[in-house]
């Protein structure tokens, strides 16, 4: 048995600039980046796998990286090719208000992933921060969304990945209640498997920029690379609290190109 998961976190997973369409470049990865990312989790002798799919893989004692895409870019569709011709699988958190819309994956090709082994999950029903709603509202966003997946899919919709990784103090207990079994959030570090937590999925998100010696590293559950990078989400996350979503967001884009948050 393993006794922790490395979950991955991708948005558009292109094959040259013209596909990102309005998908935010600084989390954008190449198809090509995104195939070296799988051939490096083999030669780790890892395997990918749709989240919720993890604790009983590594039960089994097979060594298991979560695998997981929000946005439902129309990308995606290639990611899930390439997963599939491994005989592996993903999570992708898609936005029913988004699906079919341009440069987001249509109910046709959500359906034809699903039938590849991937798992379609929800991401709300509309791409807004559940800490700017009320308690209702972040319900709505749970139970359409929900509903609507598991009405054009015929799939279980059971995981739910907050947009942003924006969470409030009721953001488990409404999950629970619209009848989900597992929050996966932004916030960073190993999933520990002899808990399995299926309320508080932690994840690394893969950026343009992420190096293979970083993701490698992230893989192999290296302390000192695991340990960086959650104190970088610490600080980050201190820095969110302070300015709020829209300070934060103001701040972002006065350092980085034009972009939106995950
Ligand atoms: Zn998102």
């Amino acid at each position: 048995m393993n006794a922790a998961c490395t979950v991955l976190m991708y948005h558009a997973t292109h094959r040259h600039d013209a596909e990102l369409g309005g998908a935010d470049a600084h989390y954008a990865v190449t198809l090509d980046t995104f195939e070296a990312h799988l051939d490096c989790l083999a030669q780790e002798g890892a395997v990918a796998c749709a989240v919720e799919r993890v604790p009983a893989l590594g039960a089994a004692g097979q060594r298991t990286v979560g695998m997981t895409f929000d946005d439902g870019h129309a990308t995606n569709l290639q990611a899930a090719q390439a997963l599939a011709k491994r005989g592996w699988s993903g999570t992708f958190f898609v936005n029913p208000s988004t699906v079919g819309n341009p440069d987001f994956l249509s109910w046709d090709a959500l359906r034809a992933m699903a039938a590849m082994g991937m798992s379609i999950q929800s991401h709300a029903q509309h791409h807004r921060y559940q800490n700017e709603l009320t308690q209702a509202e972040q319900l709505d966003e749970l139970s359409q969304s929900k509903a609507a997946i598991e009405a054009q899919l015929g799939t279980a919709c059971t995981v739910f990945a907050p947009p942003g990784g924006r969470t409030t103090p009721d953001t488990v207990r409404l999950a629970r209640q619209a009848g989900y079994g597992m929050v996966s959030t932004s916030r960073v570090g190993l999933w520990d498997l002899r808990r399995a937590d299926p309320w508080d999925v932690p994840r690394f998100a893969v950026l343009a920029g992420t190096p293979m010696a970083q993701l490698r590293a992230w893989v192999r559950q290296s302390p000192l690379e695991v340990g960086k990078q959650v104190l970088r989400y610490r600080a980050l996350r201190t820095v969110k609290q302070a300015l709020g979503n829209g300070g934060y967001e103001r701040l972002r884009a006065a350092l980085l190109p034009p972009s939106k948050d995950n």
